[in-house]
């Protein structure tokens, strides 16, 4: 054989720099469904069926088109579990040329495969993922003699690099950003209508993968009776089509709000199917541009949602495979708590984690702020290892891929990067997540309250890390108005927040 091409679960693209002269007389392709990938962290039953009914459709689409195609399924009794032991076994039988593959999600992924490739003593072929708009090679020259690297300036090269939104060489409608416009609340009356979004029925490939996952890991968390994820390029499209006509016009504006059992809202749901590469981001970013174009969509709800795809997709990327290998073990703020056990059923009386953990659970997602604001702010307030809290986003969620995962937990959301990715950690009070959302309506703790029995936690604990890192906080300018707050509280008042969050602790261990 001369080219045995590996194509992995988030690489299902027909476009793929690996199907690159592609020959089916001499050619084979690779793909391996192993348990080792759903096991590394416990991974949500609806994350592992979005991989292999992706990775069957996938497969199923390039036999059609005639090409060769070696496929080990997870029920195979012969499986042994493992990528790397799977393809040597290839190797060894099928004896090819040359090992062609594009660029892992995953560092370690990558190391595996050279690592492999070096002891068959076979020759591999590593090939730049074509996906994304920028190469490591743009992101070093945009790099190149910075002291900071902020998400906003190489966005902006982005879009002039890419000609997108831009008028004459400047911004169309005049600015970069239309934050003021955006990020409103639902405020008392809640939700406008708005359709609920295009679901996709699993087909017979997707319900046997389904079977499949019970039987085999029926421990793992998250449930699949609602499993409705697109898992194919066509499917993809659709969704694409249902989010462009029912709910970009809304997006920006309420891209931040959050409402109890309200789990879409106006987000397109089109993360896992971009990041499994049935869905190229060149597309979403046209068919938003266009909707601002034809009237359908205004600026700053085009400019919001294009902002995320073309400025913090491709930003987070860069700053992984920039960092990495140190990255995954960075903990600037010396944290050390393990994840509260309920983050894997639920059940909390704080209504805002519950909602945001159960229909993570449900469906295996939750929107950018539930992540970032509720989850996400609870364990960097409480001071939980980072590390633990990337294993948890990494598991519980259909779009989880580490090179856009571990930046947006460990430093956007954990600040355990010292603030590479954020020039500061995003906390916030209870009060934030009142503002936002109808939660603490529904909720036996009171936001406005940091001590006593009605305490909302995430008050207590703001409070209590704004002390426990004051000398850090003071030295960023960013946080000196929050810092300042604190000459307000008395020394009574700071011990009796101390005890508080103490006893949040011991209640959680
Ligand atoms: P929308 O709200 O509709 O946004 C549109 C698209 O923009 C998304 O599909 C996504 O591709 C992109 N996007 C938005 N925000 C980000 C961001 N911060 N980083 C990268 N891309 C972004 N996203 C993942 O794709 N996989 C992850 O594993 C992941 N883990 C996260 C962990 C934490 C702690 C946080 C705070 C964020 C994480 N995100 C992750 C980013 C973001 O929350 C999701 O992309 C988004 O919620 C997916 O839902 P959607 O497709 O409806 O997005
Ligand atoms: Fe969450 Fe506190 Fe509001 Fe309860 S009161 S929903 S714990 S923020």
């Amino acid at each position: 054989m001369r080219h045995l091409v590996i194509i992995l679960g988030d690489q299902l693209d027909r476009n793929s720099a690996a199907l690159d002269g592609f020959d089916s007389k001499q050619d084979c392709v690779w793909m391996a469904e192993v348990a080792r990938e759903s096991t590394k962290v416990w991974v949500h039953k609806a994350r592992i069926v979005t991989f292999l009914a992706g990775m069957r459709h996938f497969a199923e689409e390039l036999k059609k088109e005639g090409l060769p195609v070696e496929y080990r399924r997870l029920d195979d009794a012969q499986n042994q579990g493992d990528f790397i032991v799977e393809l040597e076994a290839t190797v060894k039988r099928l004896k090819p040329q040359k090992l062609i593959l594009v660029e892992p999600g995953e560092w370690q992924v990558r190391e595996d495969f050279r690592q492999a490739a070096k002891r068959l003593k076979v020759e591999l072929d590593e090939r730049e993922d074509r996906h994304f708009m920028a190469s490591h090679a743009d992101f070093e020259k945009h790099a190149k003699g910075r002291k900071g690297l902020r998400m906003e300036f190489f966005y902006r090269e982005m879009r002039t690099r890419h000609g997108i939104l831009m008028e004459g060489g400047k911004p169309v409608g005049g600015e970069w950003n239309f934050d003021s416009e955006n990020r409103k609340s639902f405020a008392k009356a809640g939700p406008p209508l708005h359709a609920a979004p295009r679901t996709f029925p699993p087909d017979e490939i997707t319900q046997e993968v389904m079977r499949i996952v019970e039987e085999t890991f029926p421990e793992h968390p998250g449930s699949l009776a609602e499993f409705d994820w697109p898992v194919t390029a066509a499917e993809a499209e659709l969704a694409l089509e249902d989010f462009i006509a029912h709910r970009l016009a809304e997006f920006g504006e309420y891209q931040d709000a959050m409402w109890t059992r309200e789990p879409w809202l106006f987000h397109s749901r089109l993360s896992a199917v971009m990041n499994l590469k049935l869905l190229d981001p060149r597309r979403v970013i046209a068919a938003a541009e266009k909707a601002y174009h034809t009237g359908r969509a205004p600026l700053p709800a085009v400019e919001g949602f294009i902002r995320q795809i073309l400025g913090w997709r491709e930003y987070v990327r860069a700053i992984y495979w920039r960092f990495m290998p140190s990255y995954g073990e960075m903990n600037e703020l010396q944290a050390q708590q393990p994840l509260p056990k309920f983050y894997w059923t639920g059940e909390t009386d704080m209504n805002c984690l519950h909602d945001a953990i159960g229909q993570t659970l449900r469906y295996g997602y939750a929107h950018h702020i539930q992540r970032l604001m509720v989850t996400g702010l609870f364990s960097l307030l409480l001071g939980v290892r980072p590390q633990e809290v990337h294993e948890w986003y990494l598991a519980v969620y259909v779009d989880a891929v580490e090179w856009v995962e571990l930046p947006n937990t460990l430093g956007m959301s954990q600040h355990g990067d010292g603030g590479i990715m954020a020039s500061k950690p995003y906390i916030a009070s209870g009060k934030y997540i009142q503002r936002m959302s109808n939660y603490c309506a529904g909720c036996r703790y009171d936001p406005a309250q940091s001590t006593g029995p009605k305490a909302c936690p995430f008050t207590t604990l703001y409070w209590e890390f704004l002390m426990r890192h004051e000398e850090r906080l003071r030295k960023n300018q960013r946080m000196s108005m929050q810092v300042r707050n604190l000459a307000r509280l008395t020394e009574t008042e700071k011990e009796a927040i101390f005890n508080q969050a103490e006893s949040i602790r011991a209640g959680l261990a």
